[in-house]
């Protein structure tokens, strides 16, 4: 399903590991983000106005109904996300995966890595890291635009939950690439 584009099976798949699921702006072709600012940062990507409004698996039915393709934002209650530039993710993720698949999101620019909650304080080795933590934090998941797994949360194959690593185990990565962070601009959001 990874590829799969229609959100209503992302959110009760994410629904399913316990995550608090809202849905958020979407980005229409050639009109941009449905916030209607034309300099939306993250078009289709961000909650609605206030804030995202968690809902249950059947106020995710009606309002997919209502607004069909919707962005997906996941409090950020059972994991923490560390996001990083792009290459150095790479990095972190070639060192990982011998051992584990840990859950890694991509955009263009950016991997967020999700990890054990409340230890993403670890991985926070440089200021060009970037930390989503805590129940009033988000960040939006695929199939939102712009956003797709490289590793999703679950083994694909038998739909198991990934266990999530310490958030140590990417700072102890990242330690090795302070150089190359201290030339990166800090990355903002997940977009
Ligand atoms: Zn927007």
């Amino acid at each position: 399903m990874n590829n799969d584009p229609d959100p209503a099976a992302w959110s009760r798949a994410y629904m399913a590991l316990g995550w608090p699921v809202a849905l958020g702006h979407r980005r229409r072709p050639r009109q941009g983000c449905t916030c209607g600012d034309p300099r939306c940062e993250q078009p289709g990507a961000h909650p609605v106005d206030g804030g995202p409004e968690y809902l249950t698996p059947e106020q995710m039915t009606q309002a997919l109904q209502t607004s069909p393709g919707g962005s997906l934002i996941v409090g950020t209650r059972q994991f923490d996300a560390v996001t990083v530039e792009r290459y150095a993710g790479m990095y972190v993720m070639v060192h990982l995966e011998l051992s584990r698949h840990v859950p890694c999101l991509l955009t263009h620019e950016t991997a967020t890595f999700l990890v054990h909650p409340g230890t993403g304080s670890s991985a926070r080795v440089h200021p060009a890291v970037d930390l989503k933590t805590g129940p009033d934090a988000w960040v939006a998941l695929p199939p939102s635009y712009g956003t797709y797994w490289d590793n999703p949360p679950w083994d694909e194959r038998s739909a198991t939950p990934r266990d999530l690593v310490h958030g140590e185990q990417i700072g102890s990565l990242l330690e090795g690439l302070r150089g190359y962070l201290d030339d990166t601009r800090r990355v903002g959001a997940v977009r």
